[in-house]
């Protein structure tokens, strides 16, 4: 099984990207964004919870969002492997995640790190937000405190894989098929 985390600030490319890897690699993609957005359009419980703290642009609390993935994970006892993208997010989601890996007797293969500057990563979503409906791509406040939060709870998940010897980070500037190129090369030397 290859498990891989895609990684990376909010506008960085990761769902651009994980589009081409689940092809490649036969992965199952899970984008705990795209969950809760489809949650939010059905308006479930767990949608109307997790529409306050989007819209913010604050993180859903763990206890929602790692029962959320866990219950996604295991809807695929078959799968050759994930791809998680937006998720970990936190150190405890990123502890979460090991704990389910390990019990189903695989872990983590790599953490792969998309790295785009912010400016860049602030014009990006903004432009998405013309076309995506997405409250939280529209408001740059809201853009920027996405930001202020991937920096002070989500990197740290960065420096924790990293001293698994798991993180690995790569260029996330350049074309769509520049950028699948460095991400095919990091997964292949994974062991
Ligand atoms: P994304 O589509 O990954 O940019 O996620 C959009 C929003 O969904 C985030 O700003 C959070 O409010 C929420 N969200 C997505 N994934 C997570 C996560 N792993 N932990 C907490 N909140 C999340």
């Amino acid at each position: 099984m290859t498990n891989l985390v895609l990684f990376g600030p909010p506008g960085s490319g990761k769902g651009t990207q994980a589009a081409f890897l689940i092809e490649k690699y036969n992965l199952i993609h899970i984008s705990t964004g795209d969950l809760f957005r489809y949650e939010m359009s059905n308006d479930t419980p767990l949608g109307q919870e997790a529409k306050a703290y989007m819209a913010k642009g604050e993180l859903v609390p763990d206890s929602v969002t790692i029962g959320m993935l866990r219950n996604k994970v295991e809807k695929h006892p078959d799968a050759q492997g994930f791809i998680f993208d937006g998720f970990p997010r936190t150190i405890p989601q990123a502890e979460a995640l090991d704990a389910l890996l390990t019990s189903m007797g695989t872990e983590v293969a790599g953490l792969i790190s998309l790295d785009v500057g912010e400016e860049e990563i602030v014009q990006r979503i903004l432009l998405r937000g013309q076309t995506s409906g997405r409250a939280d791509d529209n408001d740059e406040a809201t853009v920027r405190k996405r930001i202020a939060i991937y920096k002070s709870e989500t990197a740290p998940v960065f420096d924790y894989y990293q001293s698994k010897g798991k993180g690995h980070s790569i260029n996330g500037l350049g074309t769509i098929e520049e950028i699948a190129e460095r991400l095919s090369a990091t997964v292949e030397s994974l062991s």
